[in-house]
């Protein structure tokens, strides 16, 4: 599957240039051109699958080996002292390529990207009661 609008699709075929990484049988990678830190990458499957909720096993097993292979390749002092991976799953996820991407982000304990102190100041607090429906109505949608 491919989609002649998609600009990951465009990077994947070689229609448009990229700055590529590294690539596997399924998936390549290649460096976002608005990094939020220096080596920003996005891993991205060959095929066209807009999001976790349509991607298959293969494709998303591949590319999440090949962000494995990434992230192991340049952490621990090669490149950066550590990563974080994410993926942006819909809209409401803040994605906005609809073609499915791993971004890894390399990070230094002097990047003052300030990742935890936002996410610290997100915690929110849930009572035990709130908890206990909570988890009851994630396992609902598991069945
Ligand atoms: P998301 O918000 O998770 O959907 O992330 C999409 C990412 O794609 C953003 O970080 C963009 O900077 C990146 N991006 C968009 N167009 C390109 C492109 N042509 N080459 C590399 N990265 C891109
Ligand atoms: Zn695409």
């Amino acid at each position: 599957m491919q989609e002649s609008d998609c600009i990951f699709c465009m990077i994947a075929s070689g229609a448009i240039p990229s700055y590529k990484v590294a690539s596997n049988e399924t998936s390549i990678s290649f460096l976002d051109i608005n990094p939020i830190a220096r080596g920003h990458i996005l891993v991205i499957p060959r095929k066209h699958f807009s999001g976790l909720d349509d991607v298959d096993h293969e494709a998303f097993a591949g590319t999440m080996e090949l962000a494995l292979r990434i992230t192991r390749s340049i952490s621990g002092g090669r490149f950066s002292e550590g990563t974080n991976l994410f993926v942006s799953n819909g809209e409401a996820a803040d994605q906005t390529v609809k073609h499915l991407h791993v971004h890894i982000v390399p990070r230094n304990s002097d990047d003052n990207l300030q990742w935890n102190s936002w996410w610290l100041s997100k915690v929110k607090q849930y009572s035990e009661g709130e908890m206990a429906d909570t988890l009851e109505l994630i396992r609902k949608c598991m069945e």
